[in-house]
């Protein structure tokens, strides 16, 4: 089997991982789409309204009224309606509502394990249930299209609510590669180096953090006192 992640073609990290399809920092990038959908909701919900502006309304100078909310933002708070949205490996076109996607992957996942999903609830969301039921996902090939489809849904739902989360790109260099391509992101319980997918939790980076910048500072000092040292002397008068 390969020992490269399914979903960011990277190596797994750990030589044990090479079972799994998607490796650790697909599964926790998926889990922290699983935390942030249930936030996403009410701010969809608040976004329902049409502003009124003009470029919001598709249907302006029809004869009829047009509806005064938006179509958009509609389907994606469409009902998880249990039984007809299990076949999402179709020619489905366009995002499922944001509920339905989820109850069709918690439903996926129970019928691979052979258990029964708990029962439907209207407007339960199964986010846990998926969350709970991730680390075998991630042994599965269907794994890539859970994290495409959720992905998706979040994404649609962050440009909506216009909540794309911010990334902060840290100061230390990565411990593993050495690039200056460490970023922490809103939500995420990692920061995560760009050039070589390290994870470190922000305990981690801050120790890391403590470590590695003292000695530095020290040297990026010692560089630039060097070469005030040699500007000085080239303007000395001959
Ligand atoms: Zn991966
Ligand atoms: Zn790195």
């Amino acid at each position: 089997m390969s020992s490269a992640c399914a979903i960011c073609r990277r190596a797994h990290r750990d030589q044990g991982d090479a079972h799994r399809t998607a490796c650790d920092r697909c599964e926790h990038r998926i889990r922290g789409w699983l935390r942030e959908i249930p936030r996403q909701l009410p701010l969809l919900r608040a976004s329902l309204a049409l502003d009124g502006g003009p470029a919001q309304g598709r249907s302006a100078g029809r004869a009829h009224s047009p509806l005064p909310l938006r179509g958009d933002v509609l389907n994606l708070l469409g009902p998880a309606a249990p039984g007809t949205v299990t076949d999402h490996h179709g020619d489905q076109s366009g995002t499922l509502p944001v509920l339905a996607q989820v109850y069709a992957w918690a439903s996926t996942i129970a019928d691979a394990r052979g258990r029964d999903l708990p029962p439907f609830r209207p407007g339960a969301d199964y986010t846990r249930y998926i969350a709970a039921n991730l680390p075998y996902a991630c042994t599965r090939p269907w794994i890539v299209d859970l994290f495409t489809e959720i992905g998706e849904v979040v994404h649609t739902a962050r440009a909506i609510t216009r909540t794309e989360p911010r990334r902060r790109p840290k100061d230390a260099p990565c411990p593993s590669c050495s690039a200056f391509a460490l970023v922490s992101e809103d939500w995420q319980p990692y920061v995560e180096c760009a050039t070589c997918g390290l994870l470190l939790t922000h305990d981690e980076y801050a120790a890391h953090h403590q470590t590695v910048m003292p000695p530095l500072y020290r040297t990026a000092l010692r560089l630039a006192v060097h070469q005030a040292t040699q500007t000085t002397r080239k303007d000395e008068p001959a």
